[in-house]
């Protein structure tokens, strides 16, 4: 048993996890990992903050080291999550992964214990909402989140928590409930 938790949040794009994840952080005690990607890096990203950017030759090799926890390829670029790191972090603090589905449920198997959280919004047409709110991206992008969604949630039974992001602060203080249940 370990005493600190390794908490994955996953869901939906544009759900929220970001906001909800940073709030948690404000509370101390919690450790976010920084994954690797071989995505392009967004405006306003920091390389080693957002993530670790890093080319497909270096993530393959990494992933042939051993060195990843879980890695998976989201809609054609490789994510995964630096095992030392977790490791390292979950002898001092709780240690939070926000990652997709596959790659959570590839955590599960290795640490059994891991308390896996799925953000969902209240409803399909909300989300839609929310990703044409963002404006950032096409029609053609929002359909394609939209069928991920789909994916997602069919996972949500092998997830130990569900929380609905309806209102921040309320989805927050249900996730700390649960870390304290947990505790
Ligand atoms: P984005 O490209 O929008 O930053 O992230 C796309 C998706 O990849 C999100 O659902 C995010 O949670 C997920 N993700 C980020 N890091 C990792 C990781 O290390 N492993 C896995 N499996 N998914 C990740």
């Amino acid at each position: 048993m370990m005493d600190n938790l390794l908490i994955v949040l996953s869901g939906p794009s544009g759900v929220g996890k970001g906001t909800i994840v940073n709030e948690l952080l404000k509370s101390g005690g919690f450790a976010l990992s920084v994954s690797c990607t071989t995505r392009g890096m967004r405006e306003g990203e920091k390389d080693g903050v957002s993530y670790f950017f890093i080319g497909r030759d270096e993530f393959e090799k990494n992933i042939a080291a051993g060195g990843f926890l879980e890695y998976s390829n989201h809609f054609g670029n490789y994510y995964g999550t630096p095992k030392a790191f977790v490791e390292k972090q979950l002898q001092t603090h709780n240690v939070i992964l926000e990652i997709e589905v596959d790659g959570a449920l590839q955590v599960k198997k290795v640490y059994p214990d891991a308390v896996l959280i799925m953000v969902l919004p209240p409803d399909r047409e909300e989300l839609a909402a929310r990703l044409r709110g963002r404006g950032t991206e096409s029609e053609e992008k929002i359909a394609k989140r939209l069928e991920r969604y789909d994916y997602e949630v069919s996972k949500k039974a092998e997830y130990d928590y569900v929380v609905v992001n309806d209102d921040l602060r309320t989805a927050v203080a249900s996730i700390r409930g649960i870390i304290k249940s947990l505790k």
